[in-house]
């Protein structure tokens, strides 16, 4: 039987590279997207020229009633779901003083609270066939701190505490959960941060290969954790 994934916030950066990446390995692919339905659909139509399954399916994933509608909708085309990547994210620069409160709550509704919709309801899917795998995208902000982006900041620890208590309640179920934690990626996240060149020159220092990253590399993470361990 195919298998069938689900990737948040899939139509562009490393949700629509993870999303290729399935693609070429033979998965159904659930491409979700927000405002973005025309860089879904391009990436649906790549997809397809590969011979593989995919629908793209509109929900915001800040929403608890339309996370459940893209988790149901999935299971409703595919029958199942074996990986959930909760991908979907958003950023931003800001001095800590400058943070409204809805920002705060948004990055969160956006950055957490999605990844708890999402999952709460894919995991009941995957509980019924005992196996299952999820993988959540944090970020080295979450283990080290941004300045002035204390928000996003607060948002990927939780992703990772998240992880591992959702990794030990679910293991004897069959399912692993898991999340790796990028460092900088060269996507639009970090175009509209706007950083400046000197910025960019620093955080390459600090990289141990001295250069960013990509989306090509999150993805193969992401996929190698997604695979059946020998
Ligand atoms: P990106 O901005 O290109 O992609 C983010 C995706 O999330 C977009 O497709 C966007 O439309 C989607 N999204 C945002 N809000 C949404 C919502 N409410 N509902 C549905 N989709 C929504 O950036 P990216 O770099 O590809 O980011 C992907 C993930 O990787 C994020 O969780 C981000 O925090 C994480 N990350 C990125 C970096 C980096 O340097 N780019 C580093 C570490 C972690």
């Amino acid at each position: 039987m195919k298998k069938t994934v689900v990737i948040t916030g899939s139509s562009r950066g490393i949700g629509a590279q993870t999303a290729l990446k399935f693609a070429e390995n033979g998965y159904n692919v659930v491409i979700n997207y927000n405002h973005s339905k025309e860089k879904a659909l391009n990436l649906l139509s790549v997809i397809r020229t590969k011979g593989t399954d995919a629908i793209a399916l509109k929900a915001d994933i800040a929403n608890p009633s339309e996370c459940e509608y893209l988790i149901n909708k999935s299971i409703e085309e595919f029958g199942h779901i074996d990986v959930l990547v909760n991908n979907a994210g958003i950023a931003q620069q800001k001095l800590f003083t400058d943070i409204s409160r809805n920002e705060w709550i948004h990055m969160f509704d956006v950055n957490v609270h999605g990844m708890f919709y999402c999952t709460q309801n894919a995991v009941r899917n995957m509980i019924s066939r005992h196996k299952g795998k999820i993988i959540n995208v944090s970020s080295v902000w979450g283990v080290t701190g941004g300045s002035c982006e204390v928000h996003y900041s607060a948002c990927k620890p939780a992703v990772i505490g998240f992880t591992k208590a959702l990794a030990k309640e679910l293991g004897p179920s069959g399912i692993q959960v898991n999340c790796v934690a990028p460092g900088v990626i060269e996507t639009d996240m970090n175009s509209e941060l706007k950083l400046s060149e000197s910025e960019i020159e620093e955080i390459k220092n600090e990289t141990p290969c001295m250069r960013l990253g990509t989306p090509q590399d999150v993805s193969e993470a992401i996929f190698f954790l997604s695979e059946p361990s020998s």
